[in-house]
């Protein structure tokens, strides 16, 4: 099986994303880069290269439904003609504006954000969003997890990885155990676990870190010899990445934990300080990542949370900043 990673350039401050073809029948594209004509132009060269011709992809498969992965969707699939769509049915981004979406924008109160900056927030990915389209519902079919796409010399289990979004898939070739994993595996930065409502429970907070880690533990246990990520070169030592992830995810938690104040704060306020300088779309992914680990540590039994004035306050357990003997009781192995 042929795997062609094709690089294409975006708007974005992530820089070039990776889509991958895979040049046998049904010729399937992985992900598609973000609507610009410059990605565009990119993408053809690329299909050029590998002697494809849009009209033989059958299938556009999306690994996630960000605008940098999922944005020609729809203008590759109506110039292949009938090529289908797929993608997994808890990546609502592809249909709805991430920040339009009201359960989104409750879940930025809550974690403190202030009204204004929430209405930045909206403003920004609004322009964000031009460069994806959006699909209805019938425009698409469902990515299932431990289901298989079938080629003409092997196949690739599709397994679902959430945690930098809800519905974030994988893509697994047994035969010598390569992985397309989206942005689940960079290279050279921990993927932010972004914000989003719980699928099932809209007006739940997605447990997006805690999900990462299932994901991260669930790849692992396929001993990838090489994992192709959507931005950056490939991954040929997973355990590596794996032990570096873990280490950054459980460094960034006793910051996060050492940062709260005796009153307690919210991930907007912790968010603030983690990341001073952070502008723009940072702002969002700085509370995305503050609300993560804030959730993990609280999931865990290191923090409480109270919910004030229709905000999270995250105190610290014993009053130190570590877990007190007051926290241990009760709590069996801890
Ligand atoms: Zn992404
Ligand atoms: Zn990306």
């Amino acid at each position: 099986m042929r795997i062609i990673p094709i690089s294409l350039p975006t708007p974005f401050y992530i820089g070039p994303v990776n889509v991958y073809l895979i040049a046998e029948d049904p010729v399937t594209l992985i992900d598609t880069g973000p609507k610009t004509r410059e990605a565009n132009d990119a993408l053809h060269e690329g299909f050029r290269k590998a002697r494809i011709r849009v009209s033989d992809i059958r299938r556009i498969v999306l690994t996630h439904a960000h605008e940098d992965h999922c944005g020609l969707a729809r203008s590759v699939r109506d110039e292949a003609k009938d090529a289908e769509v797929l993608v997994h049915a808890w990546e609502t981004g592809h249909r709805i504006g991430r920040l339009e979406y009201e359960g989104h924008r409750s879940l930025l109160v809550r974690a403190g954000v202030p009204r204004e900056e929430i209405e930045t927030m909206r403003k920004m990915y609004e322009g964000v969003r031009q460069y994806a389209d959006s699909f209805e519902e019938d425009e698409y079919s469902q990515l299932r997890d431990e289901e298989e796409l079938e080629f003409e010399t092997g196949t690739l289990r599709i397994l679902h990885t959430p945690g930098h979004t809800p519905g974030s898939c994988s893509f697994v070739r047994e035969a010598d155990r390569t992985v397309i994993a989206g942005d689940c595996v960079l290279k050279r930065i921990t993927p932010n676990p972004v914000l989003s409502p719980d699928p099932i429970d809209p007006a739940k907070r997605f447990r997006s870190l805690a999900e990462y880690l299932v994901s991260l533990a669930r790849l692992r246990s396929f001993a990838p010899t090489l994992v192709h990520g959507g931005h950056g070169e490939p991954v040929r030592d997973f355990e590596e990445l794996f032990n570096r992830y873990f280490r950054a995810i459980r460094d960034r938690q006793t910051q996060v934990i050492r940062l709260l104040p005796k009153t307690g704060a919210t991930a907007w306020e912790i968010a603030r300080e983690m990341f001073p300088g952070a502008d723009d779309v940072h702002r969002f992914l700085a509370v995305s990542e503050a609300v993560a680990h804030l959730d993990l540590a609280h999931a865990e039994g290191k923090i409480a949370v109270e919910l004030g004035d229709g905000k999270e306050v995250y105190k610290r357990i014993g009053g130190n900043g570590v877990r007190g003997e007051q926290g241990n009781r009760g709590k069996g192995n801890g």
